[in-house]
This record gives structure tokens, C-alpha cells and sequence, in this order.
């Protein structure tokens, strides 16, 4: 089998396509992970995240396209490495413990007996919070007690790729980031290369070092969590990180007109359809105009703790949110102002034009 010397590379997906039957699922995906890089895949439900963990695991055939772990290739349209030889961890959505071994036996399941560099049980159960249940049975368990043991399990075999599938769903909050931060740190500092499917950008954002944004079978942007945040190729990257105030409009020579002023759209061409995106915390609500600001009238405001979000609709009837300090927010007027703080991206509205972004 071909060998790829460069060893940084963990997990290399080439131009992978898949269909159940005659329904296309993924369509031409390509991924790179490198050895201890955390790479979140974002997408809505239905968008292929499972089936492409799947392909990568070895759970599914592979008919097109390439998939390469650590320079060896595990899976193409002839070669088919198995699960078990293919160095991987994973952790998906229904946990799948043996029902009849205790959860110490069930992490200790596939752990190499001869192995003097094999981890201590304890200490995995101890690393996901699970040290006083070694004997309990799975089925004693709550449903975020079992994802913690299947971690454990996971990590027992020391893989150099780990598939987690939603992994800390079932946690609740002060748990999910306990025990999150801690597997994360566990992963990045063994090398190994990680892929975490999550629907919640928050999430992705805190623990990725990149993050694909995939939809409908294809992977619509990778890159750094900010790059995606603020400079997003389409609508659909936009909103998939985050709340989005996206205001379509069409490129004039080489400007976009927005209520707020006008922004520059560079790698546009005359009369491309695009969306200027204004986070709400890039937005600022005052009492008098200011600089590439509009009179707005105020519709709700309501109080988040940390942050206020208020509710504006401009002169043409735009309802737009602003995520603002709670001192900016109290005793405002019906008629105010809003103010963009710093130059929003413009985007892509559809697939022609996702390719190109504003820097
Ligand atoms: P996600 O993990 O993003 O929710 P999946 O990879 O689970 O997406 O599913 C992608 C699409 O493939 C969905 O439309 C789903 O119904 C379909 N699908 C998944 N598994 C199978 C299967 N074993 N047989 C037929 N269709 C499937």
C-alpha cells in the first residue's frame, strides 16, 4: 500500500463520496487532521457527519475516494483495512457498552494484556469522573454515565484517530466542561487526531483548532474557528457558527450599500447578489447618530445576564439584534441609533458565489 511519509498528517480524507442505494450523502468530501489537532464538523442533522465518521472508522465500504491514516491508506475503492487495524477510537451517539461486563471490564475491552505501555483503568475511569462506578453494570448507569464509560473505553485502546459523535451531549453543563476540557487536553498532548462531530457552535468554537462546516454531503468552509465566525464564503457558514444579522444587497462597483453605511465587496463582481453579515456584538445601540450609523426604532430588549439583546427595526423595516453591555441598554429611547463597530464580511447568498469572501 502507497505510504505518505509525512507523519504530522493523522487523518487525510480525499474527495470521498458515498450513497445509501441511490441517495447521494456525501459528495466529494475532503478533510485533513493533523496529529493532535481537534477538528470539529458542524453541520444541521441529515448533512452525512455520522455516515463520514462511519467511512473514516471502517464501519461502512468505501466506494470513491481515498481514506489515509497516518500515511497508510485504509480505505479506497479496493483497499478495505478493518475497524480493529485501523488505529482508531471512536465514540458515537449510542454508546454500545457490553451490556453484561462491568464498566472496569468494559474499558478494559481490547486493552493489549501484554502491553506494559497500556493505560491504568482506574485512571481513564478517573479522567472522565467514573472512578467509584468501576463495578457498576451499564445498564445501572444514566445515559451521560454510559458516554463517560464509552469514552474511557475509547481512550483505553490508545488510538491515533478518535471519531467522537456528539461525546458530551448527555453532560450536563458543569460536567460537559470538566470533562471535556480534560479529554480534550488528554487527546491533543498524546498527538492524536481528533474528529468531534456537535451541532453547537459554542462548543466547536471552545475546543477546535479548525472546524468544517458541512451541508447536504459537502464541506462548505474549513478553517479556523475566528476565520469561519468572521469571514464566512455563505450564508449558510454564517449561521451555522452563530446568531447573524445578514443583510442581502447587490454589488455596485465594488460597494454594497447597508443601512448603516457602506461596505466594500472586492472579490465580487458587478451586480453579484450578496449578504453583508453584522454579528450582533459588532453592533453598538446609541442615543445619538454617530459614523456608519441609522435611526432605528427600538422593538425588545432583553436582559442575558453577561450580555443585552436588543431588537431594532430600521426605516426600511429590517429587524436586526444587537448583543450590547447591559449599561448601553438601560433607559434607551424608542428612537436611537445603530452603529457597526467594525467592517462586517460580505458574503456569498448561494452556491456560485461561496467561493468568495471579503477579506
Ligand atoms: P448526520 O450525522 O449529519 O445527522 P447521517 O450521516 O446520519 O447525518 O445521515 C445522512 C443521510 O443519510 C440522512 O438523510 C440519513 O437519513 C441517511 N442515512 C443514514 N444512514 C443510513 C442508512 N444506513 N441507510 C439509508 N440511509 C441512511
Amino acid at each position: 500500500m502507497t505510504q505518505n511519509t509525512d507523519d504530522t498528517v493523522g487523518l487525510k480524507v480525499t474527495q470521498v463520496s458515498h450513497a445509501y442505494g441511490s441517495v447521494p450523502v456525501l459528495n466529494g468530501v475532503s478533510l485533513q487532521v493533523d496529529a493532535g489537532e481537534i477538528h470539529c464538523l458542524l453541520g444541521p442533522s441529515g448533512s452525512g457527519k455520522t455516515t463520514l465518521l462511519r467511512l473514516v472508522a471502517g464501519l461502512e465500504k468505501l466506494r470513491s475516494g481515498t481514506i489515509n491514516i497516518f500515511g497508510r491508506i485504509v480505505g479506497n475503492d479496493q483497499a478495505h483495512v478493518p475497524p480493529e487495524d485501523r488505529s482508531i477510537g471512536f465514540v458515537f451517539q449510542d454508546y454500545a457498552l457490553f451490556p453484561h461486563l462491568s464498566v472496569q471490564r468494559n474499558v478494559e475491552f481490547g486493552m493489549k494484556r501484554q502491553d506494559e505501555s497500556r493505560e491504568d483503568p482506574q485512571e481513564l475511569l478517573r479522567r472522565v469522573g467514573m472512578q467509584d462506578f468501576a463495578q457498576a453494570m451499564p445498564h445501572t448507569l444514566s445515559g451521560g454515565q454510559q458516554q463517560r464509560v464509552a469514552l474511557a473505553r475509547a481512550l483505553a485502546r490508545q488510538p491515533r484517530v478518535m471519531l467522537l459523535d456528539e461525546p458530551f451531549s448527555g453532560l450536563d453543563a458543569r460536567l460537559r466542561d470538566e470533562i471535556r476540557s480534560s479529554t480534550i487536553k488528554l487527546l491533543r498532548t498524546a498527538g492524536v487526531a481528533t474528529v468531534m462531530v456537535t451541532h453547537d457552535p459554542v462548543e466547536a468554537m471552545a475546543v477546535a483548532d479548525r472546524i468544517s462546516v458541512i451541508h447536504d454531503g459537502r464541506i462548505e468552509q474549513s478553517g479556523e474557528p475566528e476565520e469561519l465566525y468572521l469571514r464566512p464564503v455563505n450564508h449558510r457558514v454564517a449561521t451555522s457558527l452563530g446568531e447573524a444579522n445578514l443583510l442581502e444587497s447587490v454589488v455596485k462597483q465594488g460597494v454594497v450599500q447597508t443601512p448603516l453605511g457602506s461596505v466594500t465587496a472586492p472579490r465580487f463582481q458587478e451586480g453579484d447578489k450578496v449578504a453583508v453579515l453584522f454579528r450582533p456584538e459588532c453592533l453598538r445601540v446609541t442615543q445619538q447618530p454617530e459614523e456608519n450609523s441609522a435611526p432605528v426604532k427600538l422593538r425588545d430588549v432583553r436582559f442575558l445576564g453577561d450580555r443585552t439583546r436588543v431588537e431594532v427595526e430600521t426605516e426600511c423595516g429590517e429587524v436586526l439584534f444587537a448583543s450590547v453591555p447591559m449599561q448601553q441598554a438601560n433607559g434607551l429611547a424608542t428612537d436611537v441609533h445603530l452603529a457597526m463597530l467594525t467592517t462586517p464580511a460580505v458574503v456569498g447568498t448561494n452556491d456560485n458565489e461561496s467561493r468568495k469572501h471579503s477579506p
